[in-house]
């Protein structure tokens, strides 16, 4: 399988530091607000590849982070008259919510940047002590960025041009303040608090980190020094994940990431969606229009690489050629019920032989740079192959192993054939949760009623240590 690595410019064959395990790390949205369907994009193409590397036997280790201290949180708090963990906790509750309904897996773990801090005051230290950082005299922490001598090497700009434009800007900097630093190349670790910010105690100043050494730590926490990917929008490239290498490397003293990979903008008009220019929809504007695999299946028609125009033209062509998906599937179960036949024939081993060409072309698509695009172009031809080869003269053995052939390809990618079962299963959790919270609030009498009520719909409930799980009686 080949990736294309931001760091080379090429695609590379792609071989994982340990055999057969893959760790992965995709910086995740800041949460003050409802996810907007640019954020979405990282999140629904990676998933895809993740479970692209799950299909081909790979353990994957797949962490993203949710910002949950920036500016615009504490701005949106004091608007609200709130804490400002009150937001996030809010917007992260949401975007869960929107990750669910585009089948977005959860990660192995969801770390938290304030619930990191100790982890980040030790890398700052680290930094400080091998000469990469330096306090000035109101405590803030400046990363020394003309010390990491492989500064720019992902995004491949060079310091001095760097440094240039700086310059142009110099006005701006003396105005926010940022005079204190050595070289206006350095960037801040640590920050002093202001008033009505949220803030942490550190050798420093009482204060909070700076953006970049969020992923760096949560990373090394939740992976390790060196890890196979990192992910995100290319929006990220400059300065976050360059920022975010000089810091790991120095301190930890090995290779960052093997692969970074990056996602193109979603655009409206040719220009980025983005909540700064205000040009965006959020995942449940869409919502209320479309089914959000819909949104899923539009991310997956092109290359994560490429731009990706919206629009409603485009959205409509995704709803129609998901449809063709979903109404394949749903033909061979009713044949299937329909057939009398249970021995497969020779013909139809020979036949359904015939269908592994388009799991071939499948996978040669993503393990081409996960070209999802053209994956879903085999998905087509297996559809109009299975709506040529299959009637209720068929025997119901090898309509399941059609059925399981579509499913299993649309499950790498994340696209849900059986809508009626999913919905059902979300209904029951809703019920359990809403039992648990009945049970907590010593509501006993609501309780029992939940369960008899899933017993009437044949699901069992059984308490473990785990929490309650289910089952279809
Ligand atoms: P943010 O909350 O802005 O840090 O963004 C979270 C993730 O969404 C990052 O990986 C960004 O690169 C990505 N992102 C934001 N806007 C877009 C967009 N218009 N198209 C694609 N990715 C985006
Ligand atoms: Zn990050």
């Amino acid at each position: 399988m080949k990736i294309y690595n931001t760091m080379s410019r090429q695609k590379e064959e792609f071989v994982p530091l340990q055999d057969g395990k893959v760790s992965m790390y995709v910086c995740g949205p800041t949460v003050y607000n409802l996810i907007h369907i640019g954020n979405a994009r990282p999140m629904i193409v990676f998933d895809t590849f993740r479970r692209y590397l799950e299909y081909k036997g790979y353990d994957v280790n797949y962490v993203s982070n949710f910002t949950d201290v920036d500016d615009k949180i504490i701005q949106k708090a004091n608007e609200e008259g709130v804490d400002a963990s009150v937001i996030s906790q809010r917007y992260i509750e949401e975007c869960k919510k929107d990750m669910a309904a585009m089948n977005v897996m959860p990660a192995t773990t969801h770390p938290l940047a304030t619930q990191e801090i100790q982890g980040m005051i030790d890398m700052i230290q680290t930094l400080i002590d091998k000469g990469y950082a330096y306090p000035t005299a109101d405590g803030t922490v400046y990363y020394r960025t003309r010390k990491f001598a492989d500064y720019g090497k992902l995004s491949h700009k060079n310091l001095d041009d760097l440094e240039a434009g700086h310059r142009s800007d110099s006005h701006q900097l003396k105005v926010s303040g940022e005079d204190t630093k050595e070289d206006p190349l350095d960037f801040v670790l640590w920050k002093p608090k202001k008033e009505g910010e949220p803030y942490w105690e550190s050798p420093w100043c009482d204060g909070r980190p700076g953006w970049h050494i969020e992923c760096s730590v949560m990373s090394k926490k939740y992976l390790a020094d060196e890890i196979d990917i990192h992910a995100g929008g290319e929006d990220l490239i400059f300065p976050h994940h360059e920022n975010e290498i000089a810091q790991s490397e120095a301190a930890n003293g090995v290779p960052f990431a093997k692969y970074w990979m990056h996602n193109g903008f979603l655009n409206i008009n040719n220009q980025k969606m983005s909540k700064s220019l205000g040009n965006f929809f959020t995942v449940r504007d869409i919502a209320e229009k479309y089914d959000l695999q819909v949104l899923r299946f539009f991310m997956l028609s092109a290359h994560y690489r490429s731009p990706l125009n919206f629009s409603a033209d485009l959205m409509e062509a995704a709803k129609n050629g998901l449809d063709r998906i979903v109404t394949a599937a749903g033909n061979l179960k009713h044949l299937e019920d329909a057939s009398t036949v249970t021995a497969m024939t020779d013909e139809e081993k020979a036949t359904f032989e015939a269908s592994e060409s388009y799991v071939k072309k499948f996978e040669a698509a993503m393990d081409d740079d996960a070209n999802t695009a053209d994956a879903v172009s085999a998905v087509f031809e297996l559809v109009k192959f299975i709506n040529t080869n299959a009637t209720s003269e068929n025997s119901k053995v090898y309509l399941d192993l059609l059925y399981d052939r579509l499913h299993t390809l649309c499950d790498v990618l994340g696209i849900i054939l059986t809508q009626k079962e999913e919905n059902l299963d979300a209904d029951i959790e809703a019920l359990i949760r809403e039992r648990q919270d009945a049970r907590k609030a010593k509501n006993f009498a609501r309780a029992d009623e939940i369960r008899d009520q899933l017993l009437q719909m044949g699901i069992v409930l059984e308490d473990t240590r785990e929490g309650v799980k289910w089952k279809r009686a």
